[in-house]
């Protein structure tokens, strides 16, 4: 039987930077992923956009590691040569009666320590972005974009290099604790039992699956599974706008904003619908929707050159009339099982603060020697 030091299930940015943090340490790592390459799913299904961190309650996860984690990414991917954008970001302001809430949202980017927020008004913006019309909006330079991808490259070269191990077409299947260690079953091309001391469990949409498949866990600590979708439409060509432009933020979602790719094309999403199924494919039907959300910031929109583009699914241990929750890192003090560390609800900003997440998980399962 195969023996490693930790085992991560999971080959998105998050259990990547985690088995990057883990290996340039010195640590044995093995990582199972599901499919046949790294990054299917919420990694590369996304809107690639660093988060400033304006809008997370303060002193929440997703807060903190926002804002600490978007600098180490800016850092790694400058000097990794990760393809990567600090173009700023536009919060329109689409009538007078949303400029107040501007303010109150820069006031909350402030206390939050982003600190380099302004409220421009409509003829600054113009200036600006000649393509969008509003009433004032809410400049935040240090957001930016991301080759997600390319990063995960980076991460996985990186742990690869330190002598970690990547197993494609290896899913997780169940696991147990014999005299202190896991004993994990892996199905898929290969089927195995491979045995470990410590157990990240990063696999987002499948997070749940894998908890439930854990022996011993207290079954209680499973968070609620919630898959809220989020769409995208794109337009050929070259994007109109020079930063992104976002409209104010709804609850559960931050609206349907522009997201540049690194080549100049633009995108537009995501939206939100609670499903059943992870299924990405894109419904033209919401086509009207996206078109009068668009055109309420960039009237100029041609008429029939929106497409369907590609799709989302956030992992969310909130909604239906439960209160919004912040992601949720999980060890023993809450599962009951020693040298396990589970991450539930890593949606937005995840991609942003995967260095910050990784550096924070490394520190739970150092915590775990103890037991
Ligand atoms: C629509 C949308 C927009 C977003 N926009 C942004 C943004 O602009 N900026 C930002 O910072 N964040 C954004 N996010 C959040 C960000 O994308 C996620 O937080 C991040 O990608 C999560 O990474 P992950 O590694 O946890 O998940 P994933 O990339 O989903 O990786 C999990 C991996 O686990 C594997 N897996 C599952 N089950 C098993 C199993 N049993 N055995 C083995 N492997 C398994 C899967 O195949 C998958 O590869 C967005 C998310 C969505 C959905």
């Amino acid at each position: 039987m195969e023996q490693v030091e930790t085992v991560i299930v999971g080959a998105g940015v998050i259990g990547l930077a985690i088995a990057r943090y883990l290996a340039v340490r010195g640590q044995e790592v093995l990582i199972l992923e599901a499919e046949g390459a790294v990054g299917r799913h919420t990694s590369t299904r996304n809107s690639q956009v660093i988060h400033a961190g304006i809008y997370y309650p303060r002193g929440s996860a997703q807060q903190v590691l926002c804002l600490k984690g978007r600098q180490m990414l800016y850092d790694y991917c400058a000097s990794r040569h990760v393809g990567h954008r600090r173009i700023g970001k536009l919060t329109v302001a689409r009538k007078s009666a949303e400029v107040d809430q501007l303010h109150a949202l820069a006031a909350q980017g402030r206390a939050n320590g982003v600190d380099d927020l302004s409220v421009i008004s409509a003829a600054a913006l113009a200036e600006r972005e000649p393509a969008v019309v509003g009433a004032g909006a809410m400049l935040s330079p240090s957001s930016g974009i991301v080759d997600a991808p390319g990063l995960m490259l980076s991460l996985l070269g990186e742990a690869e290099a330190g002598g970690a191990m990547l197993a494609l077409n290896a899913r997780f299947l169940r696991a147990r604790k014999e005299r202190g260690r896991f004993l994990l079953e892996v199905g898929g091309a290969i089927e195995v039992t491979i045995g470990c001391k410590r157990l990240v469990n990063a696999a987002a949409l499948g997070a749940w699956g894998v908890a439930s498949g854990i022996d011993g866990m207290r079954v209680d600590s499973i968070p609620p599974c919630n898959l809220a979708k989020g769409n995208y439409f794109s337009i050929p060509g070259p994007s109109p706008f020079s930063a992104l432009i976002y409209p104010m933020p709804k609850v559960g979602s931050l609206g349907i904003h522009s997201v540049q790719d690194l080549g100049g094309g633009v995108r537009f999403g995501p939206d939100m619908h609670w499903v059943d199924v992870v299924d990405y494919s894109v419904d033209p039907e919401f086509l009207p929707q996206f078109e009068a959300e668009i055109r309420s910031y960039w009237p100029g929109l041609p008429e029939g050159v929106l497409r369907p583009d590609m799709a989302g699914i956030r992992p969310r241990i909130w909604g239906f009339g439960s209160a919004k929750r912040e992601f949720e890192f999980q060890d023993s003090s809450v599962h009951g099982v020693a040298g396990l560390v589970q991450l539930f609800g890593f949606e937005s900003p995840g991609l942003t603060a995967c260095l910050a997440i990784a550096e924070h998980v490394g520190e739970l399962l150092g915590k775990g020697d103890d037991q």
